[in-house]
């Protein structure tokens, strides 16, 4: 699933060349990928609208357009947002063509369909429970060591539940939730409330380090993930935990363990992690 570098990649990959433009037309495919407002309503609202600006928030795509619209995209599991030449061949599993006033096309295309588009303002998707309340963004400046203790403080659940816990700490997944407990030495089975200070504040340290170096090296394509044009990141070469299971630790060569948490993997050493 991408997560906060890979969604990051597209955003920014995207931003320069969507806004100006004006989306001129609107399809979809598949029309209940869009979760609100009711599809056609969806498809009316879009046409003519102006972009304004491209950001993130969590794992959600924010694409601004006047009257502050927002034109959220979630890419689920497998979800890829693209910017094409119309006379790219439409791939299966495409189920909604943006086209711009410039002759591009923004396709979003989704083979598991775990992904949404949504089309309000921040307050109204809020209202419509569209869009969940997020917790603050790990490699926010203004998010400190202190913040992610207060956030830990009093949780019985344990720190990888609370890492994937969207409304605790926005965009982080599966990878990089293993990948930083890995380089922060913690166990992902620690109860998060009895974390101490030092403890977090090499968590805090560890989540900057790992959603950052993901970021300069555009995302882990582990599975279907693809950059705004196609290609794919370089991050997935440079893992030192998530999917290797079994395989020697890169620090000490013993075999990393894999215990199951909130019904996803983690993967650890359990000589490196306390
Ligand atoms: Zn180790």
């Amino acid at each position: 699933m991408p997560e906060l570098p890979e969604v990051e990649t597209i955003a920014a990959d995207l931003r320069p060349h969507l806004v100006g433009r004006t989306i001129v037309r609107c399809e979809l495919g598949f029309r209940t990928i869009v979760r609100h407002p009711e599809p056609e309503v969806f498809v009316h609202s879009v046409v003519g609208m102006l972009i304004t600006s491209v950001g993130r928030r969590g794992k959600y795509i924010l694409i601004k357009l006047v009257d502050e619209l927002v034109l959220v995209v979630h890419l689920g599991m497998s979800g890829q947002l693209r910017l094409v030449d119309p006379a790219t061949p439409l791939p299966n599993h495409t189920h909604a063509v943006f086209d711009l006033d410039d002759g591009k096309q923004l396709r979003y295309r989704d083979p598991r369909r775990f992904g949404r588009l949504l089309l309000g303002t921040e307050s109204a998707l809020r209202n419509a429970r569209a869009m969940p309340r997020l917790g603050p963004e790990p490699i926010d400046p203004g998010f400190g060591a202190d913040d992610l203790y207060q956030r830990f403080r009093n949780r019985k659940a344990l720190i990888k539940a609370v890492l994937l816990d969207q409304s605790a700490i926005a965009g982080v997944g599966n990878i990089y939730a293993d990948e930083s407990l890995h380089l922060a030495r913690l166990r992902p089975d620690r109860i998060a409330g009895r974390l101490s200070k030092k403890s977090v504040r090499r968590l805090h340290e560890a989540l900057r380090v790992s959603l950052l170096l993901a970021i300069k090296n555009r995302g882990s394509s582990v599975d279907s993930y693809r950059d705004a044009w196609g290609e794919f990141g370089e991050q997935q070469e440079r893992l030192q935990v998530y999917g290797r299971a079994g395989e020697p630790c890169f620090t000490c060569g013993r075999p990393l363990s894999l215990v199951r948490i909130a019904g996803r993997s983690s993967v650890f050493c359990r000589h490196c992690q306390r």
